[in-house]
């Protein structure tokens, strides 16, 4: 069967906009409001003749007890676990943040291939300095890209299939 890639990151990241770009249609639901996706969904992917399986996941927030919050934590780490690949998406405005750092951990502790992406690197000549922040999450070398724009998504698609 094919490989599976899981987008997992914060609400509000940008991982149901990157999920529609890759997917070529809008299927998942993209909204200011952090936390709309609620459930898994999932697209067939084809780069380069490799086939794969993507699947948005709701966000991580591992600092509130909030109940959708907590159910959206919870279909991200069952997302982990059936991931052959990670794609964490981070977001360059926002910065590192706390709950990243605790995503990151998550991750460190599946021992499972990650592609660390920093989204809505929507001008790559001005916003690169604001990436090398991302170093400090300690999961290799963060890749921009914008999923509004569909800047860098063939770079990132390359490192996706080299963990096949
Ligand atoms: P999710 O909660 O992680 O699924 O995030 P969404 O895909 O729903 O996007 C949240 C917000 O970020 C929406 O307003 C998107 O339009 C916006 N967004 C997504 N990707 C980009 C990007 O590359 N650049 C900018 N500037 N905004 C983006
Ligand atoms: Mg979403």
């Amino acid at each position: 069967s094919k490989p599976i890639v899981a987008i997992i990151g914060r609400p509000n990241v940008g991982k149901s906009t990157l999920f529609n770009a890759l997917a070529g249609q809008q299927i998942s639901i993209v909204k200011d409001t952090p936390g709309v996706t609620r459930d898994r969904i999932y697209a067939d992917v084809n780069w380069l003749n490799t086939q794969f399986t993507m699947i948005d996941t709701g966000g991580i927030e591992p600092s509130t007890n909030d109940l959708i919050l907590k159910s959206m934590r919870e279909q991200a780490e069952i997302a982990i676990e059936t991931a052959d690949v990670i794609i964490f998406l981070t977001d360059v405005r926002q910065g590192v943040v706390d709950a990243d750092f605790q995503v990151a951990n998550m991750i460190r502790r599946s021992g499972k291939p990650v592609v660390l992406v920093v989204n809505k690197v929507d001008n790559f000549k001005t916003m690169m300095a604001d990436v090398y922040e991302f170093y400090n999450l300690g999961l290799g070398d963060p890749m921009p890209i914008s999923g509004n724009s569909k800047l860098g998504l063939g770079d990132m698609l390359d490192e996706v299939i080299k963990h096949f």
